[in-house]
């Protein structure tokens, strides 16, 4: 079935035209059949995705859907725990790791379970910035050696919810993050008798690089500056509780992209630590944040969706600059923390899309649609589509926008009927396409061709909402890897960029990853009437979570994949949770379900009175109603060419 330019085509050109070697990182590859495969383990054994969709669909779960490597989780939290360990006994370092996930990059419980059970070993521990956060680390927290950090802006529940944990044997760390804190830490330790451990948080001068680079500096909203520092102090000596001040902590935002930052900050805080310890305080730990990058666009570089160093590199350089300093100063070593949250959970989840329609600018009239009468416009129009002459690129594309002007104002002053006017703008994108194709033979572009391919791009329709599932991209522009999951065996032809389906302009996705700076569209497949599935990929960190109910549409299907040899396809789904029904969201804002039906039926009843409806028919309408509120909230999508009945999900 596939034509002959197609088959010149392969699954590894995919491969490259993708970047998935780049950015996936090992997990990622394309088989010859042309479906991306997940190696959680980055051992070989892989899963198609698209097996694992039309395994969900088979039990009534369809795109948007969040897939789970649970495997692939479990392989980042050893992963970053064994890159320490090695980097410990490499440079002969004297302490200990103890790292701490943060759990609000992704507080799922199935996440952090298996992040818990993952770290048992490492003796990985729990970092929480707010109560309900705690709460769940209190809970979840398993072991006397793990860690639990206490970060964010702490009241007195706070704190007694910490002091709870010490009573019980764990190590917490309070970390200060306001002065005002240590009074409230100081007077609950007096009235509970416990005896809390506390850090405290350096506001650092060492700025970060990237979009979360206001975490550190004069202006971060976190952090004790140095004469802060110096009252803590004298605080603790007051309280008697220098023996309690336990830790160091810094955090220079997330995703930093350059080395040299992250080693200048760990330098800095190590500074503050070796002058805390000469002080006499017992010290022992210190927290380097998190900020581990993630390279979305696979091109190891400082640009901001990327990252210039290798997690080895990163666990390295703290564990070597630490040692040196603390060396240098004469201190003992203190065990390392870091609070690595992106690095561990972006890789694991994936969100599958579907496309289900085009919008496209300049697809040629259909013959019924001729204009009877052609005004001298569309003429005047057609003669420049067929016949260059000897202008210009540029030149023609002007004279095409002139044209187009004035049919628009032809058709307002009442010059110009709907099919003349449908064919001056079809007529119009027809020749910007020429001009753009002629365009790719020659060097240069000059500014306003350069465009012209974006201007050109179809709009893919994809079911689902950017506000739900990649808030990130719209509100800071972070770019994700993006690839169809299957037909990769086919030349993509089609430049593309991805609209979701809420009323809102802003509902889109038109920046993607490229090596070199940014790119304006994505080549994609022309649709074929066959369901059409994109990945959005590594959007495990924060996406989850941060998502909102613009349009309502609410939470989305999600599958928890397990690898399993003796499974056909080598993986079975141990969890699937349904995205949100209408009922669900309508009552997060503050609707009754059983009301709404209620003010709907005396709706209809009425209108039976009145004889607008048949009474059988208007049972037929409340019983519609009723139903819709269990269905789920995105779009229901039917089979293009199917007029079969589709089974009820
Ligand atoms: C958000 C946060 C983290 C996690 O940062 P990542 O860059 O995702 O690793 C760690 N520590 C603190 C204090 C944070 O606020």
């Amino acid at each position: 079935m596939k034509s002959k330019s197609a088959s010149a085509w392969s699954a590894a050109k995919s491969e490259e035209h993708y970047g998935f070697k780049r950015w996936g990182n090992g997990h990622i590859s394309v088989d010859e059949a042309g479906f991306v495969n997940v190696q959680p383990r980055a051992d070989g054994r892989g899963i198609r995705i698209m097996d694992v969709v039309q395994e969900a669909l088979g039990m009534g779960l369809s795109a948007p859907m969040v897939v789970r490597f649970q495997d692939l989780l479990r392989h980042r939290v050893i992963q970053l725990n064994e890159v320490f360990h090695k980097a410990i006994r490499e440079e002969e370092y004297q302490g200990n790791y103890r790292g701490v996930f943060p759990i609000k990059v992704n507080q799922l419980r199935e996440v952090v379970d298996e992040i818990i059970a993952a770290g048992k070993d490492y003796n990985y521990g729990i970092e929480a910035g707010s109560k309900p956060e705690l709460m769940i680390a209190l809970a979840m927290h398993e072991g006397a050696q793990r860690l639990i950090i206490c970060n964010g802006y702490k009241d007195n529940d706070y704190i007694r919810l910490a002091l709870i944990g010490r009573k019980l044997g764990k190590k917490i760390i309070i970390v200060v993050e306001q002065l005002a804190e240590l009074d409230d830490i100081i007077r609950l330790s007096e009235e509970t008798g416990v005896k809390p451990m506390i850090g405290f948080r350096a506001k650092l001068q060492t700025r970060g690089e990237g979009k979360w680079s206001s975490s550190t500096g004069d202006n971060a909203k976190f952090g004790l500056n140095t004469a802060e520092i110096l009252f803590a102090i004298e605080k603790l000596r007051a309280a008697k509780l220098t023996s309690a001040l336990r830790l160091v902590h810094f955090h220079i935002g997330s995703q930093v992209p350059n080395i040299l930052t992250i080693k200048n900050a760990v330098i800095e805080a190590t500074r503050f630590y070796c002058q805390l310890a000469k002080m006499g305080f017992p010290m022992g730990y210190l927290d380097v944040g998190g900020g581990l990058g993630i390279d979305y666009d696979g091109s190891r570089t400082n640009f901001e969706s990327s990252m210039n160093y290798s997690m080895e590199e990163y666990a390295r350089d703290v564990v070597s600059n630490i040692r040196d300093i603390c060396t240098s100063s004469d201190v003992p070593v203190p065990d390392i923390v870091s609070e690595s949250g992106r690095a561990i959970v972006a890789p694991h989840s994936l969100l599958v899309v579907e496309v289900f329609e085009r919008i496209n600018k300049r697809e040629s009239l259909g013959q019924q649609h001729q204009p009877k009468e052609k005004h001298k416009i569309v003429t005047d129009l057609e003669f420049m589509l067929k016949n260059k002459g000897k202008l210009g690129r540029l030149e023609r594309f002007h004279d095409a926008i002139q044209k187009k002007e004035e049919a628009f104002s032809l058709f307002n002053l009442g010059y110009l009927d709907l099919e003349n006017r449908a064919a001056a703008e079809s007529l119009f994108w027809q020749i910007c396409e020429k001009i753009d194709l002629e365009g790719k033979k020659s060097g240069y572009q000059p500014e306003e061709l350069h465009d012209l391919s974006t201007l050109l791009a179809d709009q893919y329709v994809c079911n689902f909402s950017v506000f739900q599932s990649l808030l990130d991209h719209w509100a800071l522009k972070q770019l994700f890897p993006i690839a169809p999951i299957h037909r990769l065996d086919e030349k993509p032809s089609v430049k593309a960029i991805l609209v979701d389906i809420t009323c809102d302009s802003d509902g889109k996705i038109s920046s993607f990853i490229d090596l070199q700076d940014v790119k304006d569209y994505l080549t994609l497949h022309p649709l074929n009437g066959k369901p059409y599935y994109l990945g959005i990929f590594l959007t495990g960190a924060y996406q989850d979570i941060m998502g909102d109910l613009h349009n309502l549409f609410g939470r989305v299907n999600e599958v928890h994949v397990f690898l399993e040899e003796d499974e056909p396809n080598g993986f079975y789904i141990e969890e699937a949770l349904s995205g949100s029904r209408i009922a669900d969201v309508i009552e997060g804002v503050q609707y009754q379900q059983e009301d709404l039906c209620r003010k709907m039926k005396a709706q209809i009843d009425a209108a039976t009175r009145k004889d607008m409806v048949k009474p059988r028919e208007g049972v037929r309408l409340l019983e519609l109603y009723e139903s819709q509120m269990l269905n789920k909230t995105y779009l229901h999508i039917e089979p293009k060419n199917g007029r079969k009945k589709k089974k009820k999900p």
